[in-house]
């Protein structure tokens, strides 16, 4: 049930309630990771938690139905209770435990996570449309570009970086840690999803990605926000991966090439072994296609 793919999981919830996935099977694997950092796994995006002294913070909140098993989880690492939740970005397997958790912690996200979830909004790549959000699953508390949050010791960074998977993603770096949440600007060793509907863009995470990298320290741990823990060499492979992609894409157009022309010459052949999760090559050929087409739609402007 964990390796349910995020489509089917998205399309599963989306159709009707029997179809819903078995949550109840799902089990919340957790990571020490360093310092005061440990990463929770169970279906949905990975969540980053910082525990100590002062009490817990976590990155991201997975799905509602999880929020029970994923507070005994933190109650394994800590009894001190939840003080913060960060939300890296707004879609749902990663921001669905907000109204639980929110209920007594502050929900902390940038302005745009806050503004999507509070109009809802269409996923089209997963043909997929999002209600608004209930009041109590919004961030109460939101930025633009940097917040810091000390808490355990650790002086936990807030970056936003725009329009990489959506328009609203955050990095969050635990310096005395040093460890780093990428959110979903980082699939591990597969494509990623980038949301061009929520103001995402392929060329966006390149630029971000690119911009990251030279910020870790060498030895940084580095969480996902799909797969397994990594570290700063898997970071650069995913840019190279990025970068080459894009540019494969990019030739064929140049050569006038129709999308389906470049799904039949496999144009992403070389790239073969990252297609293995939720988004295939075609999928990926279409979303970089679509982003250099310039087909986007559901901006916010940004800074209102
Ligand atoms: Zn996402």
């Amino acid at each position: 049930m964990r390796k349910l793919c995020l489509l089917l999981l998205f399309l599963a919830i989306a159709a009707s309630a029997q179809q819903q996935p078995n949550f109840s099977k799902v089990e919340i694997k957790v990571t020490k990771v360093a310092g005061t950092v440990y990463m929770l796994q169970g279906m949905g995006g990975n969540i980053g938690v910082c525990a100590g002294d002062d009490g817990i913070l976590i990155v991201d909140d997975q799905y509602a139905p999880l929020a029970e098993k994923i507070r005994a989880a933190l109650k394994g690492i800590t009894d001190k209770p939840v003080k913060f939740v960060l939300n890296t970005h707004w879609h749902l397997d990663h921001t669905g435990g907000n109204q639980y958790f929110g209920e007594t912690a502050p929900i902390i996200a940038h302005e745009n996570v806050r503004k999507r979830l509070e109009s809802g909004g269409n996923i089209t790549f997963i043909k997929m449309e999002v209600p608004p959000a209930p009041k109590g699953a919004l961030p109460v508390i939101t930025f633009d570009d940097k917040l810091k949050v000390h808490i355990n010791g650790e002086d936990i960074r807030l970056v936003h970086f725009p329009h990489g998977h959506t328009d609203g993603d955050i990095v969050v770096f635990f310096p005395q840690s040093n460890v780093v949440h990428m959110g979903d600007d980082f699939f591990a060793g597969s494509f990623p999803f980038v949301d061009l509907d929520s103001g995402g863009s392929v060329q966006g995470l390149v630029a971000d990605v690119a911009q990251i990298i030279p910020m870790l320290p060498p030895d940084v741990k580095v969480i996902p926000g799909h797969g397994p823990l990594s570290n700063l060499d898997d970071l650069k492979k995913f840019e190279d991966m990025l970068r080459g992609t894009v540019a494969a894409v990019a030739a064929a157009m140049k050569q006038g090439k129709t999308l389906d022309q470049m799904k039949q010459e496999k144009v992403l052949a070389s790239y073969a072994e990252w297609g293995k999760g939720f988004v295939n090559a075609d999928r990926f050929t279409e979303i970089i296609y679509n982003d250099l087409s310039g087909k986007k739609t559901g901006a916010f402007v940004k800074h209102n």
